[in-house]
């Protein structure tokens, strides 16, 4: 059972070679010994659902023994810890909401058990996915399965870990400014970002509203065209949510790439990227000039202003998304005679550093004389992003780029430094701001043995 991908377990359950509940024993038995391992394991889960798993993997048995078929029927998979499963808790990786425990189904948490899957786990996260590395978690820092000094990624590090280190075969994140893409680069993982609509956020703990978008992590493409099939949809419970048919993306893989007209943009080929990450990405280049593609150079030359205007955008919405957890609604309460001292203490303990900062740069750019200034203006320099990427689009069919300018980092090495650790960002916000999306690819290992993916972004 060891290092298996979707289609491998879905062959393998057809042809009775093992059950899914004997799958899914495997793997919370591997998934409870690294956590006992404490600081040693990857740890890549908050929480295990071990007898909600069991129970789902058994009834697919049943299923699978009726001749019943459904796309993931019996696979199991991992959910990011910001996506509700009814009776399971929802912590995204704070305090703040510690003993909530969701009464109901996330809009992908019901196509996902339409589709047969059983979820093991909650996966670890930066805290309420503000983060690059996992380590504004409020529990602890998951570790990089290929080298355990150093971060997995963030914020969906614990879903990247636990495919990359065979916890698991696939999992859910979230990506507001690459938090699916970054993570499942530096694990060497598939992530994708779907186009900004094309899944539901019902049932998301909302971050960035108009930059948040669900996707899967996956050790193969061909899983996940599998798995963003099952999350794609119409949701009358998301106001964003796009009415669209859905392509046969598993048919896509199939199609020819001959002639398709790749875009190399000039402006992320900057100082500080790695020595590493450009020979990758240039082997991706080579890779698919032998597949029969056009290389043309492009620019984005509004690139340099991504990483302010998300910071600004994100934690506008932030501040407003996050004044919800007060003390009453939800989790966590530290109790209090004045209901004002109550707000504000159980706020104080609640939430981390990182998520207070947040809400103070967001609470000061939408406040009254600071509003035109900063958020207004973000909003305007989002349009002309945005348009930067359709006049691309006009001339090119994809975009190639970095993931991040470098490969894992070391445990530590940015965490004291918010703007160091923002600058991870510089690749992947801008397809959040512009609503298009993203695929993080895994192309090969640097001599240290790190994975070096890239990423292609596509039209809407
Ligand atoms: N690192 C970025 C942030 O902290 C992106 C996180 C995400 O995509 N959720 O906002």
């Amino acid at each position: 059972m060891n290092n298996l991908t979707i289609q491998e377990i879905l062959n393998s359950l057809q042809q009775k070679k093992f059950s899914s509940a004997e799958l899914t024993r495997y793997y919370l038995k591997k998934s409870r010994e690294d956590l006992d391992k404490g600081d040693s394991g990857v740890r890549p889960f908050i929480t295990l659902l071990d007898d909600m798993a069991i129970a789902r993997a058994e009834e697919a048995d049943k299923r699978i023994s009726q001749g019943e078929t459904a796309p993931l029927l019996g696979v199991p998979l991992a959910i990011k810890d910001n996506i509700n499963i009814e009776g399971a808790e929802t912590t995204c990786a704070s305090q703040i909401l510690k003993g909530y425990i969701s009464p109901y189904d996330a809009y992908v948490i019901k196509k996902l058990k339409d589709a047969g899957a059983v979820f093991t786990a909650k996966t670890n996260m930066d805290e309420f996915a503000m983060g690059s590395s996992n380590e504004t978690s409020s529990y602890w820092s998951t570790r990089n399965p290929h080298d355990l000094s150093r971060i997995p990624g963030g914020s969906s590090g614990g879903s990247a870990a636990a495919v990359s280190g065979d916890f698991v075969s696939g999992a859910i994140g979230s990506d507001t400014g690459g938090s699916i893409r970054l993570p499942a680069g530096l694990c060497g993982i598939v992530g994708v970002k779907p186009t900004y609509g094309r899944v539901s956020r019902f049932g998301l703990v909302a971050y960035g509203s108009s930059l948040d978008q669900i996707g899967p992590l996956t050790k193969t493409v061909e899983d996940a065209a599998l798995m963003l099939s099952v999350l794609s949809g119409y949701d009358k419970m998301d106001s964003t949510s796009i009415d669209v048919p859905i392509d046969n993306y598993s048919q896509g893989l199939r199609n020819s790439i001959k002639g398709k007209k790749i875009g190399v943009p000039k402006e992320y080929f900057i100082e500080g990227l790695d020595d590493d990450v450009k020979k990758t990405i240039l082997k991706a280049i080579d890779m698919l000039k032998s597949q029969g593609c056009e290389i043309v150079d492009i620019s984005l030359p509004r690139t340099g202003y991504a990483v302010p205007v998300y910071y600004i955008i994100a934690t506008s919405e932030a501040s407003s998304n996050l004044a919800r957890f007060d003390g009453i609604r939800y989790g966590k309460r530290v109790k209090d005679e004045d209901i004002t001292e109550l707000f504000m203490k159980t706020r104080d303990a609640g939430f981390g550093d990182e998520v207070k900062r947040r809400i103070m740069i967001g609470t000061y750019s939408l406040s009254s004389g600071y509003y035109d200034a900063y958020y207004l203006q973000a909003l305007k320099a989002r349009t002309i992003i945005k348009n930067d990427f359709l006049n691309a689009f006009e001339k090119v069919d994809a975009i190639i780029s970095p993931v991040s300018p470098t490969t894992a980092f070391k445990i530590g090495e940015k965490i004291n430094d918010p703007i160091k650790m923002y600058l991870s960002d510089i690749f992947t916000i801008s397809a959040n701001l512009a609503g298009i999306p993203g695929i993080s690819l895994p192309i090969e290992k640097n001599a240290q043995g790190l994975p070096v993916g890239v990423q292609l972004m596509g039209k809407h």
